[in-house]
């Protein structure tokens, strides 16, 4: 890679002969009727010209041109997947992955054997695989596997407008592979799709392709949709505002699905139940069961001649674009405002919701309401393409899943919160969160663009036409707004050691990548550079050391590498389970109900503060006594989870535990997913982690902490002494090596009552104070064996390092014999 990433050498296009076969489908008339009316059909010609003449190309077509579905298609007459290797196509989401791949088997006439998918823990892909659809993330493993990824003889990248960080390091990859495998004669090709025109990234980028990919666009037309702007933005409770718009439409506005965008799961859930019981939808007969069963058969879909295995979604085709569709400009919707659409008069227009009018009043049409996420069940994610029971009205409610890579048949109203729920990256802490913030104008434009498929449709702001001014013009590529530390430890298990070298479509900042660099180093994933030489050469080396086997280990795991590093160090002391329990819920946002909670009436607020002393005691008794306080309240998490596991993880037992249920079931499916990943690089027997565990003992408690300072070492904190208190705020506070200010225990914490000279913390969290979320306490002996790197060791400093104590050398006198030798667990791992 470092090779021709450095001299970028290709010659003229060399025109790779191709199979000159026809491999012919046998498709249903409907389907091919259905086919022939999309945009991408009309260039098949075009396409499939240039795929032959080029390594490489670009396609860009509105959503719902029938890029995803008709593509590998295309790629599948014309012979690409006759020969040795298939026809691979990444998606950025799960969800994706999975529909379409039912979709195209559904659409060619052929077994899931054929068209199959993959994804992280679970795919059906056969030696009889000719398409394959993936994660990005599954690819990216494939490639560390088989740099020149043989297998294949065309890869697709879809979605590429989204940017998600693994299309465009692999987009990066695959700029070298394509000539290599080329150069090799294996030829391959690379498509990049995207619903957008903005490739410039991509084609304008002469690190990435020396010689421009050519961009073939796809006209659709677009049918108009009208943009009714809010006059106010609500800031508080939209999700609220959500559902009274959304009932509104339904009671007042013709025929039409609705499709609702909101940030996230949660929300989904909650506007689905309130909608389902303004509006319930009522089955001719009173066994449900029963209904469903009729339901279901009078949608089954014309069995295909192979028995899939899979029921297979049932196509409806009355609501394909049945038009010939154009756009092609960046924006259908340019020009299209509040203004122009006649905000004040136009008859569709529901104003502002004032007061609370009648959502229950029942309208003659039922309302048939469907949530749709990425990590729904794919039987529940199929119902949206399915046909609506005949009489109701459908009304998705999404996150931004259903923006680009879903189409969603037959929505002729959008409703859009105008957020989007996107992982932050806190440089001051280091520790990434998920934020619900105003999204880009170009995807609520996207959004907006869903109504008009089938014909003219609305779209409904959640925010005024200022607010909407104020977005920001593009979705920004999500690598220069997070943390690298992960990605660069996965691009350097490809052995692509000089990072800042690789052809990023955007590269993230070279102060990022040092960070990440240093992270790498002091968590043992990478090789220490060299202390001793010429400068140059010494910081040269600092940007391009090797990963080390804990480093390989680390990379397969799918968590951040502070996690990771835990995990590879879990097996001491039977500790594992307990481990992979820890991980699973720090990486859950939250796993308890809010205590500090408003109350909405003062019979609700005595009620909450007898539960919430109630609560407070159960998270004490989870806290445990002795030695395990001292584990603090990773302790509580633990506790939460082993005393949820033996109640079977009820409903029930999370809400009178103060417990969130999605939360838990979530930490459940994530425990099994780690264990999986643990026992996949263990070459010794794999650890075999049952639900219900029991508490951990003594010394397994004092190696969890000792694992815990090992990953999260650098988010160790000091309690500020008596004498070194400047301002009597600093009370009680702890000195960070990465803050000025002082950082606190929060007063919920299991250790609030008895502060620890060293803790670990998970992140700091700024609220009334600087406080410090998932505290756990150190032993100070044990710092200097685990963390040499934030040691002095010698005599001590006439200045006191900025958060050790004045001399580390008491640090050392404390040494005692309860140190468990922390040596990395894991044998090399294969490659
Ligand atoms: P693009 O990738 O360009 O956004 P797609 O190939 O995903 O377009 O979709 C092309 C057409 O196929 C759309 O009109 C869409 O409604 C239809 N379609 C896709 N998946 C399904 C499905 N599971 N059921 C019914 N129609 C579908
Ligand atoms: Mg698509």
């Amino acid at each position: 890679v470092e090779k021709s990433a450095q001299q970028p050498k290709e010659g003229p296009v060399r025109k790779p002969s191709q199979p000159a076969v026809f491999v012919p489908v046998d498709r249903m008339p409907e389907i091919q009727e259905a086919r022939l009316r999309l945009p991408v059909l009309a260039e098949e010609q075009v396409i499939m010209e240039a795929v032959r003449e080029n390594p490489c190309i670009v396609l860009c077509g509105e959503t719902g041109s029938g890029k995803t579905t008709q593509m590998p298609q295309f790629l599948y007459e014309a012979g690409y997947a006759s020969g040795k290797g298939i026809i691979g196509i990444t998606e950025p989401r799960r969800v994706a992955a999975v529909s379409m791949s039912q979709r195209v088997a559904m659409e060619m006439n052929l077994p899931t054997q054929v068209v199959s998918y993959q994804i992280r823990y679970e795919g059906n892909v056969t030696t009889d695989t000719k398409i394959k659809f993936m994660t990005d993330g599954v690819l990216l493993k494939e490639i560390q596997k088989d740099f020149l990824l043989q297998h294949y003889s065309v890869i697709i990248i879809d979605e590429a407008h989204e940017r998600s960080v693994y299309t465009d390091i692999l987009i990066g990859l695959l700029s070298r592979i394509v000539p290599l495998r080329n150069k090799k004669g294996l030829p391959m090709k690379l498509i990049i799709m995207s619903a957008t025109l903005r490739v410039e990234d991509f084609t304008d980028n002469k690190k990435l392709f020396p010689s421009p990919p050519p961009v073939i666009k796809v006209d659709a037309r677009q049918f108009p949709v009208s943009i009714h702007f809010n006059k106010r933005t609500p800031m508080e409770d939209y999700v609220g505002e959500i559902f009274h718009k959304t009932c509104k439409i339904h009671r007042m506005l013709p025929p039409g699905g609705i499709l609702v965008f909101l940030t996230g799961q949660a929300e989904v859930h909650d506007v689905c139940r309130r909608l389902r019981k303004a509006f319930p939808f009522r089955r001719s007969t009173t066994d449900t069961g029963k209904e469903e069963e009729t339901f279901k058969d009078t949608r089954r879909f014309k069995k295909d001649k192979q028995k899939q295995a899979v029921a297979l979604p049932r196509i409806h085709l009355d609501n394909y674009s049945a038009l010939p569709v154009d756009e092609g400009d960046e924006d259908q919707l340019a020009g299209v405002d509040d203004d122009e659409c006649g905000y004040e008069g136009c008859e569709l227009d529901l104003g502002e919701d004032e007061g609370d009018p009648d959502e229950k009043a029942d309208p003659s049409i039922p309302l048939y309401v469907l949530p749709l996420y990425s990590l729904l069940a794919p039987e529940q994610q199929a119902k949206v393409f399915q046909a609506s029971p005949a009489g109701t009205r459908l009304c998705v409610v999404a996150t931004n899943v259903a923006e680009t890579s879903l189409t969603i048949p037959g929505i002729k109203y959008v409703v859009d919160c105008g957020r989007v729920k996107k992982r932050y990256y806190d440089r001051v802490t280091g520790v990434s969160s998920f934020k619900v913030s105003w999204t880009s104008q170009a995807s609520a434009n996207q959004r907006a663009g869903r109504a008009g498929r089938t014909e003219p449709g609305h779209c409904y702001r959640l925010f005024s036409s200022a607010v909407f001014g104020d977005f920001s013009e593009f979705s920004e590529a999500e690598i220069t707004r997070r943390p690298v530390e992960d990605l660069v430890l996965q691009m350097k298990d490809l052995n692509i050691d000089k990072v800042v070298n690789f052809p990023f479509p955007t590269a993230p900042s070279g102060e990022a990548l040092m960070a990440a660099e240093q992270l790498l180093v002091s968590l043992g994933a990478l090789e220490e550079p060299p202390r001793t030489g010429r400068v140059k050469d010494i910081e040269r080396a600092k940007l391009s050391c090797p990963v080390t086997p804990l480093g390989r280990a680390m990379a397969s795991f799918p968590v951040a590498p502070r996690f990771a590093k835990m995990l590879a160090l879990g097996r001491q002391q039977d500790c594992l389970p307990y481990v992979i329990a820890v991980v699973a819920s720090m990486t859950v946002r939250e796993i308890f109900e809010d205590l500090e909670r408003p109350a909405a009436s003062e019979d609700e607020s005595s009620k909450l503060a007898q539960n919430k002393a109630r609560l407070m005691q159960m998270r004490r008794l989870w806290a445990g006594q002795g030695p395990s306080l001292l584990l603090g309240d990773l302790m509580v998490l633990l506790g939460a989870v082993g005393a949820c596991e033996y109640a079977g993880c009820t409903p029930q037992f999370c809400e009178t535990n103060g417990l969130r249920y999605k939360a838990m079931v979530e930490i459940r499916r994530l425990r099994g997913q780690l264990t999986n990943a643990v026992n996949a690089v263990c070459s010794e027997g794999g650890v075999f982690v049952d639900s219900k565990m029991a508490p951990p003992t003594e010394s397994q408690v004092i190696c969890l902490r000792q694992i815990l300072l090992a990953g999260l070492g650098d988010h160790l904190a000091r309690r500020i002494r008596e004498e070194e208190i400047l301002d009597p705020k600093w009370k009680n506070g702890y000195k960070t090596p990465l803050l000025d200010d002082p950082v606190f225990i929060h007063p919920s914490s299991a250790l609030f009552k008895k502060p620890p000279e060293f803790v670990v913390y998970q992140e700091v969290m700024e609220t009334t104070k600087m406080y410090m979320r998932v505290v756990s306490a150190v032993e100070p002996e044990w710092i200097p064996q685990l963390l040499p790197q934030y040691c002095h060791y010698g005599p001590p400093l006439e200045t006191p390092a900025p958060w050790l104590c004045p001399s580390t050398g008491t640090i050392r006198s404390h040494c005692t014999s309860t140190f468990y030798r922390v040596a990395w667990p894991l044998p090399a791992v294969e490659k």
